[in-house]
């Protein structure tokens, strides 16, 4: 059942019936683990682990995922992509295009990947305690205060208008 399932150097993921594989072609930026209700709501579960990283760094390998627009309670819309066959969804972008938030649990081997930081604790479920290692928010933080350096440095590259 999980054949296409198997540990590599580099990240590698997809969908659940493999219509829809991606690479990643580097470590991500950063690792949001986020407790929100509308990624509670969306994954069905209690909180989504996602890896930001540059949309050129994200490589399709097989099939094209489909762009749906879902609602956010803030009347925002976040726009999800998923695989067209079983609706899996693979990654989503927010307010800039140039960067993805690729859903962790869609990679082969999600324990290779930790949060760097827990957000929007305030909608945490009781039942889930988080580490004290890892920092955690209300709400969200101010990257230049929390991300590495060479990461503010990629994100920059990566939103100047010449690579968007
Ligand atoms: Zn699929
Ligand atoms: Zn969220």
């Amino acid at each position: 059942m999980y054949d296409n399932r198997r540990v590599s150097a580099t990240r590698e993921g997809g969908c659940s019936c493999g219509a829809v594989r991606y690479r990643l072609t580097s470590e991500p930026l950063f690792t949001n683990c986020c407790h929100c209700l509308n990624c509670q709501r969306q994954t069905g579960s209690a909180f989504v682990v996602n890896l930001l990283i540059e949309a050129d760094r994200v490589e399709l390998l097989a099939g094209v995922p489909q762009a749906v627009d879902v609602p956010r309670d803030d009347g925002s819309s976040q726009r999800v992509f998923r695989c067209p066959t079983c609706q899996v969804a693979v990654f989503s972008i927010y307010t800039r295009p140039a960067v993805r938030f690729v859903r962790g649990g869609t990679l082969d081997d999600p324990t290779g990947v930790a949060p760097d930081a827990h957000i929007y604790t305030r909608s945490k479920v009781d039942w889930l305690t988080l580490p004290e290692s890892v920092p955690a928010f209300d709400e969200y933080y101010d990257a230049k205060e929390l991300w590495p350096a060479a990461s503010l440095e990629r994100l920059k590259a990566a939103m100047t208008p010449a690579s968007v």
